[in-house]
């Protein structure tokens, strides 16, 4: 069926991002305090993608245990939220999605040179030999375009890039993918309350119960809000054989994902106990936690060989430390047994370690004026499975709203001067690049419970 229409060009701006997750917002504020004019649509009702919509609960490290490595907007967000956070766990930091959400807002409200709206989504592109004329965007008043110098893919799901004809990768030579989590919010936690219970121990035995429809022993828990807090945030029940690109597939797993509340409502409950033996189910996210999707064939794709040499490039745009977070495929042991190894020991860095990340890896190839930045950057499996986090994400995204600003002039983002958006970047990143107070190399899983 051909469907063809005369549509406005409701915005014609410097730069247009899509999609207003971290990396999104990141790199629509950063763009706009470069000077430049930004149009940022964003499908959901709120700004911080996964993080406010996904319902996850919290923050990844900021540092590699000695400096700061998010700078700019990232670090921003993390200074706004941290007095209400909860850093139980040194790696992780609880934080309130309405704090969060709310942050989002208040930070782009106040950039002149941003507009935006939400429930706007962006349903195709209009592109010439990879050079892209225009967005198209369907929202309630109908099918608009917006037309941009520079457009920024930072839908997590390559969104963009592929519609506007540059190659993307999925999931493994099989094409399978790490599982997807619908994330929760649990009231009645009482964290006064001793828990003595060993954990995996207990997750077997109700295993062996038959507590659970899936075997599963990958079990992200709870992520207190606040430590004065009832409420606390959820990753829990894996939702295996996701295909994000598919909407069909998705609605599936969310209804998985609702259906596993009261199997683990029942374990936390009746097995666990202590603090949670009156939890209750609040809410569950609008939004499927989605941990892989499509990846942009860049100019050069960081890989786990990247990561294990502490790799540095001279384009690089930032470091970043996280380990490689690959859950696992199969509910199985075996599976399980294997991602503890990578995640803990093989792909895990001690304090003061972190890779690259070149400035190709944010080109798409067959692409002269995009650039994608977030979850869906150029990489292997492995280094997705680490970049993928929200500070990764604030990284890649105010280095794209940097390069942006300066590909402007030529339409191109492979006309800019490297030295310059180096300097850029260290100039936005601020002073205070030294050793902070918070560890972030330390994985102890309290979090777990
Ligand atoms: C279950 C789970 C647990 C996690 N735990 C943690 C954690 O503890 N700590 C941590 O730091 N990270 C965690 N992460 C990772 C992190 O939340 C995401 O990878 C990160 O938010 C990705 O940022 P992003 O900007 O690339 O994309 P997203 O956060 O996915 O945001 C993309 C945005 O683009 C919008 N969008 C998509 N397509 C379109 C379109 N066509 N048009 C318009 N808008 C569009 C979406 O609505 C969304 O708002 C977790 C992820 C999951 C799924």
């Amino acid at each position: 069926m051909l469907y063809s229409k005369q549509i406005p060009i409701k915005y014609d701006v410097d730069i247009f991002v899509a999609g207003g997750g971290p990396s999104g917002v990141a790199a629509a504020i950063t763009a706009a305090r470069q000077g430049k004019t930004v149009f940022i649509a964003e499908n959901n009702g709120c700004f911080g993608g996964s993080g406010t919509a996904g319902l996850v609960p919290a923050l990844a490290q900021f540092t590699d245990g000695e400096r700061f490595l998010v700078g700019g907007v990232g670090r921003e967000i993390r200074n706004r939220v941290v007095g209400e956070a909860c850093n139980y766990s040194r790696a992780f930091m609880g934080v309130k999605v309405e704090t969060l959400k709310k942050t989002y807002d208040d930070m782009i409200v106040a950039e002149k040179n941003i507009r935006f709206s939400f429930f706007t989504r962006l349903i195709d592109v209009i592109a010439t030999d990879g050079h892209i004329e225009a967005a198209i965007l369907a929202a309630k008043s109908g099918i608009f375009a917006v037309k941009a110098k520079i457009y920024i893919d930072c839908t997590g799901d390559a969104d963009l890039s592929e519609m506007a004809g540059a190659d993307t990768e999925f999931g493994d030579e099989t094409g399978a993918t790490m599982p997807s989590t619908l994330c929760s919010i649990w009231s009645d936690v009482d964290y006064s309350q001793k828990n003595d219970k060993n954990f995996m121990e207990t997750l077997e035995k109700a295993i062996r119960d038959g507590v659970f429809s899936v075997e599963d022993r990958h079990v992200s828990g709870f992520f207190p809000y606040a430590l004065d807090s009832s409420v606390a945030g959820a990753n829990i029940g894996h939702c295996f054989e996701v295909d994000a690109r598919d909407e069909v597939s998705l609605t599936k797993g969310m209804l998985r994902g609702r259906s596993y509340m009261a199997e683990f409502g029942k374990f936390y409950r009746e097995y666990i106990g202590g603090p949670y033996k009156n939890a209750h189910l609040c809410y569950t996210a609008d939004m499927l936690g989605i941990r892989e999707s499509r990846r942009v064939v860049t100019d050069y794709k960081l890989t786990g060989s990247d990561f294990l040499r502490r790799a540095t490039f001279e384009d690089e745009i930032g470091r970043y430390a996280y380990p490689v977070d690959i859950h696992i495929m199969k509910p199985d042991k075996e599976s399980y047994d294997r991602f503890l190894k990578e995640y803990t020991q093989d792909m895990h860095y001690g304090v003061g370690e972190s890779y690259g990340i070149p400035y190709r890896s944010l080109l798409p190839q067959k692409l002269s004026n995009a650039l994608v930045a977030g979850r869906c950057i150029g990489t292997d499996r492995q280094m997705q499975a680490s970049v993928r986090v929200m500070p990764g994400c604030f990284i890649t995204g105010t280095a794209a709203g940097i390069a942006a600003s300066l590909a402007v002039k030529h339409e191109d983002t492979r006309k800019i001067c490297i030295d310059e958006l180096k300097m850029l970047i260290q100039e936005d990143f601020g002073p205070e690049r030294t050793k902070d107070s918070e560890c972030g190399s330390c994985m102890d899983r309290v979090y777990r419970y």
